[in-house]
């Protein structure tokens, strides 16, 4: 476990000292709680994804005073993969404007799975920036007069929101980029739409470059709470990304993060969220903290299992949804981690329903000679 704090006075220090033992504490027996889950596998359409160890198990709290709470694999390196969407959709809309951005990417769910190639919607547009086709066309309109200029924007936003430099790691850039025939023919179709602009293979490359950068679980957890705290990174003090977009992210996170169990986290956990096929999620509290769950078996849709357990046992016995923590009559707004002692009262788990679908899964995707083979977990 954890903790460190950002400088503050000595009564503050104290004023914080049991909140901190106790957040520390729930996050010690919800690792403890989850760490025997054995469901999910781990994705393998992107061959060198299947490299990871499926015991990986983090949790990390950041809040927006800066205080760090985590436990586990916390510094394990992971590629960050779709948790990369809201960051490169801020950095569209900071570059190109509102008007600009919905004429190319809707925020609409779509019910699909992320990588759907089904629905472009009515406009021909994207219905949403955090499933594969809308995230390719939130990198197409990154502003950079090369394609190396719009990778290091992107870079630059995600290293301003963790505070740290970050790497590529281009051996899974290489796997995804070599097998990654699905999302390229989802660039080629908004190509052909004029949803992006000149060379698709470009862009293409700035995205999968993007899904590789190395982040772990605490560095996410840091930008999940530069999220939760209007865009100023809450450790480092520094504005990372512009407050006005914020909650055009948090929204599409919110209704759209989790992909086709989207409405059923919005029910159960009620945080904007984003999950990732490496196994990551991020889930924000606004004006509290934000989060990290990383854990690599992932379940038919492509979210963390682990990750999923987690943040709905801790919405659950903390009050964490949103439509909770509106403020009282008396003024005052719930402090979600003054009362997360009652993580040590689970409630029942909810339990999972297991869509049967004729769509391909996460797990397996192949093309051989015969055509598209898909299998179910
Ligand atoms: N790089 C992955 C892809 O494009 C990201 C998907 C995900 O994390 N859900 O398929």
């Amino acid at each position: 476990m954890t903790v460190s704090t950002p400088d503050q006075t000595e009564e503050a220090r104290g004023d914080d000292a049991g909140r901190a033992r106790r957040v520390s504490g729930a996050l010690r027996r919800l690792h403890a709680r989850y760490a025997s889950c054995d469901e999910g596998r781990i994705a393998d359409y992107i061959p060198e994804l299947t490299k990871a160890d499926r015991d990986w198990f983090g949790i990390a709290i950041v809040t927006v005073e800066g205080e760090v709470f985590s436990v586990g694999d916390d510094e394990q390196p992971f590629t960050i993969q779709s948790l990369s969407k809201p960051f490169t959709y801020a950095l569209a809309l900071q570059d190109r404007g509102r008007e600009a951005v919905m004429r190319r990417v809707g925020v609409e769910p779509t019910g699909d799975s992320f990588d759907s190639i089904i629905k472009l919607d009515y406009y021909n547009r994207p219905h949403n920036p955090m499933i594969n086709s809308g995230a390719i066309a939130a990198v197409g309109m990154v502003n950079g007069s090369s394609p190396d200029e719009r990778f290091e924007r992107i870079r630059g936003v995600l290293t301003r929101c963790t505070g740290c430099d970050l790497r590529v790691n281009e051996t899974v850039f290489r796997s995804e980029s070599e097998t990654g025939h699905r999302n390229r023919a989802m660039a080629h179709l908004m190509r052909n739409f004029g949803i992006l602009e000149g060379d698709v293979e470009e862009t293409l490359s700035a995205y999968f470059r993007q899904c590789s950068v190395e982040v772990s679980t605490r560095s996410m957890a840091v930008m999940a709470a530069t999220l939760a705290n209007r865009g100023i990174n809450p450790v480092t003090g520094a504005r990372a990304l512009e407050e006005r977009y914020i909650r055009d992210v948090l929204t599409v996170m919110h209704t759209c993060g989790m992909y086709n169990y989207a409405g059923e986290w919005a029910y159960t956990v009620g945080l904007p969220a984003k999950s990732g096929v490496s196994g990551g999620v991020i889930a924000v509290l606004p004006g509290q903290f934000g989060m990290c769950v990383f854990s690599p078996p992932v379940d038919e849709r492509g979210n963390s299992v682990r990750g999923i357990r987690v943040c709905e046992d801790l919405s659950r016995n903390t009050g964490m949804h949103i439509f909770e923590t509106l403020p009282s009559p008396d003024g005052q707004r719930g402090g979600v981690l003054d009362r997360i002692e009652d993580v040590d009262h689970p409630s029942p788990v909810i339990p999972h329903v297991t869509e049967h679908r004729g769509d391909a899964t996460v797990h397996a995707r192949s093309e051989g000679p015969g055509g598209p083979t898909t299998s179910e977990p």
